[in-house]
């Protein structure tokens, strides 16, 4: 039985019709009899508004509130989606990095993860139940939430393809794969099939959020391939390897 993580970024869970596409997805794989981890990210622009609200009480928050604050917006996508593929009739359950434990160094709004305690989630997947993370969250040695850096989640899915020995991990966004450059500003970019991890870093490395930087030097440094993918249009995507 084959392992599969998928993560959704904050433009495929933006809403609840968005959310059903996304267990669509979940459920192609769930179906083919695999056991399926997903990772999700904030709705839309829901970690903006967070910021923006945070500005509004302080200009110098303090970091360990910071990242007290901007994690919570994950903690609403893991809810719902777990809800939605329940009443969709199958067994899932989320689980916030707290939980699992994901554990990473104190850096508060930039912490990198040392290890991920995968023995809760192989229970739950031995189970049969869907595992749905809360991306970019963890917790540090003192207990406390930290996060990863903007655009995280990115890194949670690889480092849980990591720690779980993952068959394949899949990161699905809003475009249908990595382009020469943003396809949203250059109509006339150019789609790969395939990319190398190092022209995927320096692509990352020069603003291309499409990945996390970190989650790119991540995948290099453990050898996993990262299949990147639109969540609403076919295709087979741009494989980073
Ligand atoms: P998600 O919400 O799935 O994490 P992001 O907004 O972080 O999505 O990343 C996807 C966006 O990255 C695309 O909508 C696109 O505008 C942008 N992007 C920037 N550079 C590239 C590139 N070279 N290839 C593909 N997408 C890119
Ligand atoms: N929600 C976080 C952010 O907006 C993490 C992510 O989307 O990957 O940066
Ligand atoms: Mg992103």
């Amino acid at each position: 039985m084959s392992l599969i993580v998928q993560k959704f970024g904050g433009t495929s869970v933006a809403d609840t019709k968005k959310l059903f596409i996304v267990t669509e997805r979940i459920l192609e794989e769930y179906n083919k009899n695999s056991k399926i981890v997903v990772v999700v990210s904030a709705q839309g622009k829901l970690t903006d508004t967070l910021i923006k609200e945070e500005l509004e009480i302080t200009k110098t928050p303090v970091s360990r509130e910071h990242d007290v604050l901007v994690s919570t917006g994950e903690q609403i996508t893991v809810a719902k989606l777990s809800m939605l593929l329940q009443d969709l009739g199958y067994n899932a359950i989320s689980y916030l990095g707290w939980q699992i434990p994901i554990i990473t160094n104190n850096c508060f709004g930039n912490a990198d993860i040392l290890n991920i305690q995968t023995a809760n989630i192989e229970k739950k997947l031995a189970e049969g139940k869907i595992v749905i993370v809360a991306g970019f969250q963890g917790i540090n040695e003192k207990g406390e939430i930290t996060t990863l850096g903007r655009g995280g989640s990115d890194t949670t899915a690889v480092a849980l393809a990591v720690f779980l020995h993952a068959d394949k991990l899949y990161i699905y966004t809003d475009v249908d794969g990595v382009y020469s450059e943003d396809p949203n500003i250059n109509k006339n970019a150019k789609k790969y099939d395939e990319i190398s991890y190092d022209k995927m870093l320096e692509m990352a490395n020069n603003g291309a959020k499409v990945l996390h930087n970190k989650c790119v030097q991540y995948a290099k440094e453990n050898n996993i391939p990262i299949i990147v993918k639109s969540t609403f249009e076919p295709g087979n995507g741009t494989l980073v390897h």
